[in-house]
């Protein structure tokens, strides 16, 4: 792989909207977007790692570190041998990592983090709502409960948020994360686009 995969993070609370905007970026040539939430529930809920992340995720709380580590660095990896993420030519839009100080510090020999996306809303019940309704359409234990949604909340505020003040303040951009889909689209565009046409050459043309 390349020395230090260019990067930009998708951050805030749950709720907040990384996946949905890491989706819609990934859709676009150019972006790679890898969600470790989505990676963790891609895992056989029968296998040993199936099994931690249940048990962690059900109460609502983060899986170790190490172990999150290890699966986010073996996944990145194959999909590059895979031809899925092209770190050449890909800008990587990661959401849901770093997710404590821990792990920034042991990703930064793998990763440059050249942006930071913050979405973050004024009005947190509206989050609430978003997690509650996702539960419905998406079957998921961490977000079914009120209580772990709390918890989980809580967990963002003590372990995730201190992450933010690890980056300097120039690369790190607030976007308002309630709004239309395209929106909220437009305004994570105008920060991640410079980013990936300095880094790379335009798609359309390679
Ligand atoms: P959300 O989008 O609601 O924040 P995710 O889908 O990103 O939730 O993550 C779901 C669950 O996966 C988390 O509650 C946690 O248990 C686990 N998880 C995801 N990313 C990490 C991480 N970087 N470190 C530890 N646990 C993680």
């Amino acid at each position: 792989m390349a020395d230090r995969l260019k990067t930009v993070l998708l951050f805030g609370a749950p709720g907040a909207g990384k996946g949905t905007q890491g989706t819609l970026l990934g859709s676009i040539p150019g972006y790679f977007h890898m969600s470790t939430g989505d990676m963790f529930r891609s895992l056989d809920k029968k296998s040993e790692l199936g099994e931690v992340f249940y048990e962690y995720s059900s109460k609502g709380e983060l899986v170790p570190d190490e172990v999150t580590l290890e699966l986010w660095h073996t996944y990145v990896h194959a999909q590059a041998i895979l031809g899925m993420y092209k770190p050449y030519s890909d800008l990587l839009i990661l959401d849901g990592i770093p997710r404590t100080v821990a792990q920034t510090t042991l990703m930064e020999q793998y990763i440059n983090v050249l942006g930071v996306v913050h979405l973050s809303a004024a009005n947190p019940a509206e989050m609430i709502t978003r997690l509650q309704n996702r539960a419905l359409e998406q079957n998921r234990v961490d977000d079914a409960k009120e209580e772990v949604i709390r918890n989980r909340l809580a967990i963002y505020e003590r372990e995730t948020r201190p992450v933010l003040n690890h980056y300097d303040p120039s690369i790190v951009h607030e976007i308002d994360a309630i709004g239309t889909l395209g929106g909220v689209l437009s305004d994570v565009l105008r920060v991640v686009a410079p980013i990936q046409a300095t880094c790379y050459a335009d798609p359309a043309k390679v």
